[in-house]
């Protein structure tokens, strides 16, 4: 299978896996550039994947249905443009030969899902819409930090080989609040400047690797001693607070919507 980040509005990720001469599109928010993509590879559209309702994530669903006749998935609990087959934790779908796992991941909305592939080659793939980017995680809107905790490190017990798709290019952004949380951190200071690196070049950074945003990334090392007393200090935890695991994740958090 190959992937495909189609770039769409100012900095999302339209999806496509391809397979053969067909392909399957995730969180298309916009129809016209998956459209675009679809006809200069020449391929067809097996299926639309959704992860959450927001706009940029489901605009161009409707068109895209229309279009071509794929069948959509997406949260069961969500409002996707209908019809749709609700999927929810623990469904298991067969698309292009793959086997698709879907993941609660609430927490950036109350009922967004996440969908792994563990058997793609040449290492599994996770679209996780905007529960986890490089470097960073989406904001808590609909959800609590103690789900999105919860949500994040389900998706960090994944395996490390696993080609993270994002749904945003914030990347760089992240970067720049991750140092300021680990500014010791040389596995950090490393991504940065490869990450600078394929930007210059007008390229993703992603998909990133598992394994890179377990030692880069702070919200999956909330719990790591150095994040922790970083974000103890910033926002004034207390002692006890300061072993609340759901405590400190939340002030992290609401560190990075304050950061500029
Ligand atoms: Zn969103
Ligand atoms: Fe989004």
């Amino acid at each position: 299978m190959k992937l495909i980040a189609v770039p769409a509005f100012s900095d999302n990720y339209l999806w496509l896996w391809q397979q053969d001469q067909k392909a399957v599109v995730v969180d298309p928010g916009d129809a016209a550039p998956v459209l675009q993509a679809l006809a200069r590879e020449g391929l067809t559209l097996a299926a639309i994947l959704v992860t959450h309702h927001h706009a940029d994530h489901v605009g161009g669903v409707r068109e895209l249905r229309l279009a071509t006749g794929a069948q959509v998935f997406g949260p069961a609990r969500e409002d996707v443009p209908a019809p749709f087959s609700p999927v929810m934790q623990g469904d298991q779908l067969a698309l292009l030969g793959q086997t698709v796992q879907v993941l609660d991941v609430p927490g950036h909305t109350a009922g967004h899902v996440a969908y792994f592939l563990p058997d793609a080659a040449p290492s599994p793939v996770l679209f996780c819409g905007d529960t986890l980017f490089s470097g960073g995680c989406g904001r808590i809107f609909e959800g609590t930090p103690a789900q999105m905790l919860d949500s994040l490190d389900r998706l960090a017990a994944l395996p490390g080989q696993t080609q993270v798709c994002c749904a945003h290019e914030y990347t760089l952004s992240n970067l720049r609040f991750a140092l300021a949380v680990e500014p010791s951190n040389t596995d950090l200071q490393t991504y940065m400047a490869k990450c600078q690196q394929l930007r210059a070049q007008g390229s993703p950074t992603l998909p990133a690797q598992l394994d890179t945003e377990l030692q880069i990334n702070p919200f999956l090392r909330a719990r790591h001693p150095r994040v922790r007393q970083a974000v103890a200090q910033h926002a004034g935890l207390s002692a006890h607070e300061q072993t609340d695991d759901v405590a400190v994740f939340a002030a992290l958090r609401e560190w990075k919507n304050n950061f500029r």
